[in-house]
């Protein structure tokens, strides 16, 4: 046979279209061998499809899986192969292969299959080295192919080669296994230089397609990146406000201030490393799906998905502060943060530039500061404005309150265990945090009425959780030894909304001092003659003493979110495992909080603790919600250790 494949000619290509018409007519699907003695013209008409195939599809497995199969249909064979090269080595692999399956044939394609990378069997390394192919090469039980002897049991004593040839190299080569050793007649034969001519011209396309594509996403990459920052640049920034889902968000925009006298008498190389060291620290202040940009010169911004009046407000505080930590040579260095929070579906372009005036006002008023506005303005501009301890007064005195719940999961397999209840003020989204909104209750001496009215709202919101789910309630050290919110007033309300109390863990959120341990532990008895459990929130944040842990003998201890976010150090290393030495004496479970991401949860197994919370796992939603936090667990790849089942275990220890 020819080696040089012919190109196509005008009437092949009519032939292809015509063909592809007809095999879709007739619908010819190859799957099944036939062994049939199909007349020679309409075995090249299926072998003319094969081109139609490779102008029209982008699925290279499909297509090459489909030619295979029509071809060696087509000549008869019982088995057919494509063995293709690795790049320039005469290395080949065998990537394809269609028979019948009969077992004897299944043994013969399981030997090519094992033969991995290399030179392949001699019959396929021949027309590799020489691009040449054979007609009807008999095959020889006692040669040098180490398959010869298996093809004889599959009663296979032939085969016909062809080079596929991409632009001048064989790029692999197709075989075609046959029983008779006569060579098919002439008819069959003729289109196949064609078919392996387009053949590789395909696979040629499609792995340049491939590499050409991956090197877009390697420009991608460098193109979103601010070189200097290593955040993301201007372009993203906008790319990221466009895409933004239903959810509602906030804009900040920062200012270095004063960074141009900085360039005039420093110059230009103090002002990057300037620039460098805002950027880094900016970047450590937000959240793994928050954006960070650097926008162009010394301007920054960040958008921040479900995050509403406080924690824009919250956040922008938070870097500002954080600037004057630094120590650089060109002096202090200080930054101007304007904000503006939306709710769902808000314009973005018109959020970020109503930061933008908020940043101007902050500047015209001298820098360092924060300024900024819900972007609908009235009611949640008017809650930004009042302090933390308003919105104490304004709960109290029967504000609008809301509940969000956050899973705890199993490490090890996904699975919801429970759900804490986070109580949400008016003008709080989920993700914003209400810790200053607590610590003013303690300090206005109102922690007890506060912590009852939320977890009234909890207990009620929770009705709408997954059944049999655990509900986490927090509760305060005060508010537990306090008289007035004895047990029967918890019984009362769980009775009113059909909650059995072993459903319920009580979390004690200790901030206080606690005098009297034996009356703690009284009082934690009344609760567990119930059948309430407790967990000892926040262990080793320096709340949780020894002494707590021993009196309180809580059931579960949540390991606090600083802790587990520095686990790889030394001190938390230590505390950790003392907590864990303490939870296997005592039978306690271990959960860790602040799960941000797998490699935290990997950390956390590898120390042994098996239950976590935290937004790399599921963030707080509201009740009706937590079905899809499930769900968007099972989904998501950077979390494959952890696929949920979706069951709701009770534990019961
Ligand atoms: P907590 O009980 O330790 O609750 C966990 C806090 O960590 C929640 O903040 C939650 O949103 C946040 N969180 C969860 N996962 C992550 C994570 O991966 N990364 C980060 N950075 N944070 C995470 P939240 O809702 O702001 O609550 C703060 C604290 O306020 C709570 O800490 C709790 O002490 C108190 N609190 C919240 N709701 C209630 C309530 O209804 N009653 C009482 N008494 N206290 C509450
Ligand atoms: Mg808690
Ligand atoms: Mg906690």
């Amino acid at each position: 046979m020819s080696a040089a494949a012919p190109l196509a000619s005008d009437t092949q290509s009519r032939a292809v279209a015509q063909a592809v018409s007809s095999r879709r007519q007739s619908e010819v699907t190859g799957r099944a061998h036939r062994r049939s003695t199909a007349p020679a013209t309409s075995a090249q008409a299926l072998l003319v499809t094969a081109l139609g195939l490779f102008n029209e599809s982008d699925d290279f497995d499909a297509t090459l899986r489909e030619t295979l199969t029509m071809v060696t249909t087509a000549l008869d064979g019982r088995v057919g192969e494509i063995w293709l090269r690795d790049g320039q080595a005469r290395d080949v692999e065998l990537r394809y292969s269609s028979s019948d399956g009969t077992p004897d044939v299944a043994a013969f394609e399981a030997e090519g299959k094992a033969l991995g990378v290399g030179a392949g069997p001699a019959l396929v390394s021949r027309v590799v080295k020489t691009g040449r192919g054979s007609a009807s090469a008999s095959i020889d039980a006692g040669g040098r192919d180490s398959r010869a002897v298996m093809a004889a049991a599959a009663d296979i004593h032939s085969a016909l080669t062809f080079p596929i040839r991409g632009k001048g190299n064989v790029v692999g080569v197709l075989a075609i296994f046959r029983e008779t050793t006569t060579r098919p007649d002439s008819a069959a034969l003729e289109p196949m230089p064609a078919v392996c001519h387009h053949l590789g011209q395909f696979i040629e396309r499609v792995r340049a397609e491939t590499a050409i594509h991956e090197a877009a996403m390697e420009l991608a990459a460098l193109a979103s990146t601010d070189a200097l920052t290593g955040l993301k640049n201007r372009r993203e920034f906008d790319r990221a406000l466009r895409t933004i889902p239903r959810l509602p968000f906030a804009v900040l925009s920062l200012d270095v201030d004063g960074l141009k006298d900085i360039n005039d008498s420093e110059g230009h190389a103090a002002g990057d490393a300037l620039l460098r060291v805002v950027g880094h620290t900016l970047g450590l202040l937000v959240r793994g799906w928050d954006v960070m940009a650097r926008i162009g010169g010394d301007e920054f911004a960040a958008l921040l998905p479900e995050v509403g009046v406080f924690g824009a407000q919250l956040v922008a505080e938070r870097m500002r502060v954080a600037m004057h930590a630094l120590v650089l040579a060109t002096g202090p260095v200080r930054i101007t943060v304007g904000w503006s929070a939306a709710p769902a579906g808000a314009d973005p372009l018109s959020v970020w530039q109503r930061a933008d005036e908020s940043l101007y006002q902050g500047k015209r008023a001298g820098g360092d500061r924060v300024a900024g506005s819900s972007y609908e303005g009235g009611e949640a501009a008017d809650i930004a404005e009042r302090s933390y301890s308003e919105v104490v007064t304004r709960i109290l005195g029967g504000g609008s309150l809301s509940t969000v719940f956050q899973p705890i999961v199993s490490l090890d397999d996904g699975s919801v265990m429970g759900y804490e209840a986070l109580a949400r003020p008016e003008g709080f989204a989920a993700m914003d945090s209400v810790e200053p909104v607590f610590e003013a209750a303690r300090i206005g001496g109102k922690i007890r009425d506060l912590d009852w009215v939320c977890r009234r709202r909890a207990v009620q919101d929770a009705a709408l959780l997954p059944d049999g789910s655990t509900l986490f309630l927090n509760i305060s050290a005060a508010a537990l030894l306090d008289p007035v919110h004895s047990v029967d007033q918890l019984l009362l309300l769980l009775t009113s909304t059909g909650r059995a109390p072993e459903s319920v863990v009580l979390e004690i959120t200790e901030h206080e001092r606690i005098r009297d341990y034996d009356v703690l532990a009284q009082v934690l008895a009344a609760y567990r003659a119930e059948g309430i459990r407790f967990a000892l929130d926040d262990v080793g944040e320096g709340h949780s003493t020894l002494e707590l842990l021993a009196a309180s003998a809580s059931e579960f201890l949540k390991l606090g979110r600083s802790l587990t976010m520095t686990s790889t150090k030394v001190g938390s290393r230590a505390a950790m495992d003392a907590t864990m030495a303490f939870a296997r004496v005592s039978g306690a479970l271990v959960i860790a909080e602040g799960v941000e991401n797998e490699f935290v949860a990997d950390l956390m197994k590898a120390g042994g603790i098996t239950l976590g919370q935290g937004f790399g796992i599921g963030k707080p939603t509201m009740a009706g919600d937590v079905e899809d936090v499930a769900a968007a667990l099972a989904d998501r790849a950077a979390l494959s250790a952890l696929r949920p089942r979706f069951a709701i275990a009770h534990s019961r220890n």
